[in-house]
């Protein structure tokens, strides 16, 4: 049997980040092993096969009409993200307190700037450069994209609430990645413009101290005496156990609470709270505006449906300003290119209706259920047919349509909450387990409450965090 003195589950970003902020902590006698899911499908073998991964992900959705997309293989979900890396607002973690909603979170905005900085220098993050709707230390490491025509008159009009979007999109070539050219195809991008975790982290996996399995799916943690002694994962379908004395959990928020189901390490919110941000696309039919000019695929952030009281009665919302033509562009004569696509995105309630449970009938695959999002987010989602001739009105409105509601944004969180009392969350502040001291939970599986932002960022600098206080 083999022993060591960290094992890592899943080589995605909340992995990959604590191995970053942990490496240069750890002694040269450390050893880690990592064990992954899926396989090294490179970016060229994506294109190639016109996929993302050559593993497929098993789950069983009781209510298919939501979706739960993620991804298996190394550098996990990665692959297929887009890129967009607002940070979250300081009250997004505090909306108990501020509003009265929901449940605060154990740490605040203060607490994880320094690490929200450092995910951003390993994203090499593209953002504005006059002015943030967030408190920060340090100048984004990229300039900001070019705006489109509709963002600059936004941002004439507010100043202070409309911005580039910070993306993980490079507006300036990496030492791996070209330059971001607007293609919009951004789930597989065909020049590997956006960071991945293949493209920019993959030094980590050949550091001396890691040994990275591929292929080696963990079935579940092993515990004694409320101890992790390590995991049981099945290779080359032969079942082996691997023991150490810390076991830091990355599978995601679908995966993550199933194994420690699967570990017997029950809780009464174990798996869940499971939710994500619910949005609205928009089109908006403009006279004499041309669109499209700018130098990325979502081009602007609007903070106008933001924080505020307003959040007391229904949910915050984020604007993106999309700089390619979703679903068409305008058929009259000289006015093509006068439309502009919104999507506006509102946080969502978590719910113990909602959640991630064993499978009796399939017990190798996760069960997700989900009868919806929460009558707060709904509430907000209905305040837009009011309020955005208003905040439209810098722009030339000619038609404002409203098209589909979004089915998923792709952001799976909530089911191990972090929080200060063990009986209402799985994690402590630090990511610990309460009840199992060397197992720790990362991702956004952690989180409490969502905000409107995109999660990716402020699960990676949790996960930074975390190796830290390690
Ligand atoms: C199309 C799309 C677009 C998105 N765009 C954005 C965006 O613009 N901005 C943003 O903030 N977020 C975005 N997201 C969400 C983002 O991708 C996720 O928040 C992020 O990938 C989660 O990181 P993670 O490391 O927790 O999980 P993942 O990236 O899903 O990684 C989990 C890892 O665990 C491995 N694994 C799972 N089970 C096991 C097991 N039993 N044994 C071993 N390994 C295992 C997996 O193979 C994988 O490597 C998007 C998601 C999608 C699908
Ligand atoms: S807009 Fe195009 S180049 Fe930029 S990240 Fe997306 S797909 Fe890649």
């Amino acid at each position: 049997m083999e022993n060591f003195d960290i094992i890592v589950i899943g080589t995605g970003f909340a992995s990959s980040f604590f191995l970053h902020g942990y490496l240069p902590r750890a002694s040269e006698k450390t050893r880690i092993l990592v064990l992954e899911r899926g396989k090294d499908d490179s970016h060229s073998w994506q294109l190639q096969h016109k996929t993302i991964s050559s593993t497929p992900s098993v789950i069983v959705n009781a209510t298919p009409a939501k979706r739960w997309p993620h991804y298996i293989g190394f550098g996990g979900t990665s692959r297929a993200w887009v890129g967009c890396t607002p940070r979250m607002m300081p009250n997004d973690l505090q909306l108990k307190s501020k509003y009265g909603v929901g449940v605060d979170w154990p740490i605040s905005y203060d607490e994880l700037e320094q690490y929200y900085t450092e995910a951003e220098i390993v994203m090499a993050v593209s953002g504005p450069n006059d002015g943030s709707p967030f408190p920060r230390s340090q100048p984004y490491p990229q300039p900001p994209h070019r705006f489109n025509g509709p963002d600059k008159l936004l941002k004439q009009a507010y100043p202070d609430l409309y911005f580039q979007q910070p993306v993980a999109r490079a507006r300036v070539a990496t030492n791996n990645r070209p330059l971001c050219c607007a293609s919009g195809v951004c789930t597989l991008c065909p020049t590997d413009a956006k960071f991945t975790v293949q493209n920019e982290m993959t030094y980590l996996y050949q550091d001396p101290r890691i040994n990275l399995k591929l292929a080696a799916e963990v079935l579940a943690v092993e515990t004694e005496g409320g101890q992790a002694t390590g995991v049981r994962y099945m290779q080359n379908g032969v079942e082996q156990v691997a023991k150490a004395d810390l076991v830091v959990l990355g599978a995601n928020a679908i995966f993550n609470p199933y194994l420690l189901q699967r570990s017997n390490l029950t809780h009464p919110l174990l798996g869940k709270r499971l939710h994500e941000q619910v949005s609205q696309y928009v089109s908006i039919d403009l006279d004499g505006v041309d669109n499209f000019q700018g130098s990325t695929m979502i081009t602007g952030n609007g903070y106008m449906l933001y924080d505020g009281p307003h959040r007391s009665k229904h949910a915050a919302c984020i604007i993106e300003n999309f700089n390619i033509p979703l679903s068409t562009l305008r058929v009259e004569r000289g006015k093509w290119r006068q439309r502009c696509y919104m999507k506006f995105i509102f946080e969502d309630l978590p719910s113990a209706d909602n959640y991630v449970t064993e499978n009796e009938t399939s017990p190798n695959m996760p069960k997700i259920v989900h009868p919806g999002h929460s009558t707060y987010a709904q509430r907000g989602l209905d305040t837009l047919p009011a309020i955005l001739p208003k905040i439209l009105a810098p722009l030339p409105v000619e038609d404002i349509n409203f098209l589909h509601i979004n089915n998923t944004e792709g952001h799976i969180q909530g089911t191990t909450i972090m929080g200060n009392n063990p009986a209402e969350s799985i994690v402590d502040k630090n990511l610990i387990h309460h009840k199992v001291r060397n197992l720790m939970v990362l991702g956004s599986s952690v989180f409490p409450t969502c905000s409107p932002a995109n999660p990716t960022l402020t699960l990676s600098a949790l996960a930074l965090l975390a190796a830290a206080r390690l």
